[in-house]
């Protein structure tokens, strides 16, 4: 696809690497409330690459832990967007929570 960037990563041991490029075997699955989403994390050394699953509002998603992709500069890290959302009140609309909310 023209115009995406490509990027992989790993957890902090790095049994796990993106587009999942190993460690399918190494992953464990926690899912809460509805269970629906699955969160994965590294069996080794606990890290949390990526999740996945389906909302009302998004449809399919795939969450990636921007801390684990290997490559990123500094300043591609500090540039990245960040939506608060209020999941304490189950609200996942980012237009709720203020902007000075997110700056403490
Ligand atoms: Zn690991």
């Amino acid at each position: 696809m023209a115009g995406l960037a490509s990027y992989q990563g790993s957890c902090h041991c790095g049994a796990v690497a993106f587009r999942l490029l190993r460690g399918a075997a190494a992953l464990a699955e926690y899912r809460c409330n509805t269970r629906t989403e699955q969160h994965f994390f590294c069996a080794t050394c606990g890290v949390r690459p990526f999740g996945k699953g389906s909302s009302p509002r998004w449809g399919a998603y795939v969450a990636v832990s921007v801390h684990c992709l290997d490559g990123l500069t500094g300043e591609q890290l500090a540039a990245v967007p960040v939506a608060y959302l209020d999941g304490r009140n189950d609200n996942w609309d980012p237009a709720s929570v203020p902007p000075s909310a997110g700056s403490r």
